[in-house]
């Protein structure tokens, strides 16, 4: 199903289409949404706060943004008339523009979200009993070109601001309607609707670095939308001299593109290899800071029918990470146009999964969310972006020929 958010039933998502957005690009106003709040402090003083109350005054509209939710400076009725005014001037709180939202079968909710400058990535909200998990995108496309990716299809356009990627969480609590209402309570009763983030939508989080790291601290700001560091999970391809810096500057979780227990298949799947082996990257997350059994590597593993999916396969996957608090992530291929690889059978995927279980490894088969909304890991790509790769060249990257 999709639908267009004017005529969405979720009154909440009215309010992501009528913020006055085109008015604000380009006038020299700065956006609220991004900044950390150093940034905010810095952005507050310039306006003229005075330096007795900026402390104060960042506490306030701090709140109003990221805990409250709100986008009009007069509902901050703890400020002066004359403060509100003088921000309304200087700045914008403002979120990027869902252009649509479509609602899978399963619940699954995945918005096209448009950034400045008209590129647009995808955002999917994932439903489950115990949880809501968004899966955010870091940048436009991606540089790295994972022959199994839909994402991998397109070429970098640019990386996402930290108010983009802060943003996607901010306006999918606008349509779950998950922000608490001023003067009605805090919101804080009952589990959250959004309650764990994951970094694997388009793009590599560790190619930009810098402001998926302000975006996350502010999503796990105490005061805001305040998300602990343990229900973010950063994934990462293998970009080996940026791993560390998950844990240090940013404190999430970890996950591991890894799919592939031989340098040979590595390479095809997951070019990066080429520059970082698995050895290299196996010796980086066994260094990881904060690994423990609390807080285990993910691996995520793509199950590609006869690509690396054999017992050998199984077998080596789990002496290769001997010693590594971990746990691996079976994901059964997501199917795109033109993708020159298919599935795992089942029975494949189970044995797979078997033989990592009895090798005292968590093994979670992944089930496919939203696939009839092209919502599902690795589907996603700009629906705006025409510069697809033919099959053939898709295929001949890959290896396979043609
Ligand atoms: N660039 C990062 C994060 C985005 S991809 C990374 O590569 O880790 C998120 C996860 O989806 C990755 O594990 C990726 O390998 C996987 N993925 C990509 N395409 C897929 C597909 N077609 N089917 C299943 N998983 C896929
Ligand atoms: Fe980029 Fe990740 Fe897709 Fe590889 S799997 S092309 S790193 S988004």
């Amino acid at each position: 199903m999709s639908e267009s958010l004017p005529h969405a039933s979720a009154p909440i998502t009215q309010d992501v289409v009528t913020i006055p957005r085109k008015d604000a690009v380009g006038d020299g106003r700065v956006n609220l949404v991004g900044l950390t709040r150093d940034g905010m402090r810095e952005a507050l003083a310039a306006a003229g706060t005075p330096e007795n109350q900026l402390k104060m005054r960042v506490n306030q509209v701090w709140q109003w943004v990221y805990h409250w939710g709100v986008r009009d400076f007069d509902v901050m009725t703890n400020l002066s008339k004359d403060f509100r005014r003088l921000l309304a001037e200087t700045f914008v709180i403002e979120l990027p523009e869902v252009v649509t939202r479509e609602i899978s079968a399963d619940g699954t909710r995945k918005y096209l979200v448009r950034i400045a400058g008209g590129h647009e990535v995808e955002t999917v909200y994932i439903p489950e009993s115990d949880r809501g998990t968004l899966c955010i995108s870091s940048q436009v496309g991606c540089t790295l070109t994972c022959s199994f990716c839909h994402t991998g299809t397109q070429k970098l356009v640019r990386n996402l601001t930290a108010g983009e990627i802060v943003g996607q969480i901010m306006l999918a609590r606008d349509d779950l309607g998950e922000w608490p209402e001023p003067g009605k309570g805090t919101g804080d009763a009952g589990p959250r609707l959004l309650s764990n983030v994951v970094l694997m939508g388009m793009g590599e989080p560790l190619y930009n670095f810098e402001a998926v790291r302000d975006a996350m601290r502010i999503a796990m700001d105490g005061e805001g939308i305040a998300l602990s560091r343990r229900r973010i999970t950063l994934s990462t391809s293998g970009v080996v001299p940026e791993i560390a810096r998950a844990a240090t500057e940013i404190g999430c979780l970890l996950a591991v593109s890894f799919h592939a227990t031989t340098d040979a298949v590595r390479d095809k799947l997951v070019p990066i290899n080429k520059r970082w082996n698995i050895e290299t990257l196996l010796d980086t997350l066994r260094d990881y800071p904060r690994l423990s059994n609390s807080e285990r590597i993910t691996f995520e593993y793509v199950m590609l029918k006869g690509v690396n999916d054999s017992d050998a396969d199984a077998r080596r996957l789990v002496q290769l990470i001997s010693g590594i608090p971990a746990k691996i992530n079976l994901i059964p291929f997501n199917e795109w146009p033109g993708a020159p690889y298919e599935r795992s059978d089942w029975d494949r995927i189970q044995a797979f999964a078997d033989i990592v279980h009895k090798a005292g490894y968590a093994s979670p088969i992944r089930t496919p969310r939203g696939e009839d909304i092209m919502a599902a890991c690795g589907q996603l790509k700009s629906a705006t972006e025409r510069a697809r790769k033919s099959r053939a060249q898709i295929a001949a990257e890959a290896g396979l020929g043609g």
